[in-house]
């Protein structure tokens, strides 16, 4: 919109155009990215580096202990991206980690993310599969909040962690909240069948991070979402994975929805 230009200016610029790098619509997003514990500080370094270089608008962080980490660890690592989302001038938004097996607790640290460190998102790694019902009570809690859920799933060939979820796992919990909002991450890996996986449950987007630069993938997703339900994400390092959605053969409204639009809409 015209009259917002002025105010919006430094972020409307794409300033990845000037590096050689343009992008459909000039917006971009990043819905999925992590500090890692032990390396805090240089993650956040390089990904507001990376973001100003670029010109993204913001990049949506979480923290990452281990599989399972202990309440102490979950509240340090929001601790640490609450912290980092202070200092980053918008650049960052957080996204709560939180660990289902602990209960009543991790419900606790849900509240503390959202009122006391202002978080708008969650996000759902690989301590219990998301079709565990200990899982339900933080789905419950996050449609009261109106809060979208990052949740990872993955197929790998290696085969998967004990508790890791499977994208059929993902479309299980959708199908049983429809009023939650989930994003899975990664198109599950097997972008095949991540996408065939979600299709029938219209609250879920689906992230493409995570994964090497793959013809088709985008695609795929495209075809069996449509571009309202995919979503830009790096899993830390943005310009390796521009290229996923810029080189896709969709069309640049497709592009711009999901470097932007899309991502915009669930974490405004
Ligand atoms: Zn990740």
């Amino acid at each position: 919109m015209a009259a917002g230009g002025t105010m919006k200016k430094r972020r409307a610029v794409w300033a990845g155009e000037r590096a050689g790098i343009p992008i459909a619509g000039g917006r971009l997003i990043d819905l999925h990215a992590h500090l890692w514990a032990g390396r805090e500080e240089l993650d956040a370094r390089l990904m507001l580096e990376e973001a100003e270089i670029l010109g993204a608008e913001y990049i949506a962080i979480s923290h990452l202990w281990g599989y399972n980490p202990s309440p102490d660890q979950v509240h340090q690592g929001n601790d640490h991206v609450a912290r980092w989302v202070k200092q980053s001038g918008g650049r960052f938004r957080g996204q709560a980690i939180l660990n289902p097996r602990h209960g009543k607790r991790a419900l606790a640290e849900l509240r503390r993310c959202y009122e006391e460190l202002g978080m708008r998102m969650v996000k759902l790694w690989v301590a219990a599969r998301c079709t565990n019902p200990i899982v339900f009570p933080i789905v419950e809690r996050c449609i009261d909040l109106r809060l979208p859920i990052l949740q990872h799933a993955f197929c790998k060939a290696t085969g998967n962690l004990s508790n890791e979820s499977l994208p059929e796992d993902v479309a299980e919990l959708a199908l049983r909240y429809p009023q939650a909002r989930f994003v899975m991450a990664h198109v599950a890996g097997d972008y095949i069948r991540g996408a065939w996986a979600i299709r029938r449950a219209p609250n879920v987007w689906a992230d493409i991070s995570g994964t090497y630069c793959e013809a088709g993938m985008v695609e795929t997703a495209v075809r069996e979402l449509g571009a309202s339900r995919v979503i830009f994400g790096s899993d830390n390092g943005i310009a390796f994975n521009l290229g996923k959605v810029q080189d896709a053969r969709i069309s640049d409204a497709d592009k711009a929805r999901i470097f932007y639009r899309n991502a915009k809409e669930l974490l405004p």
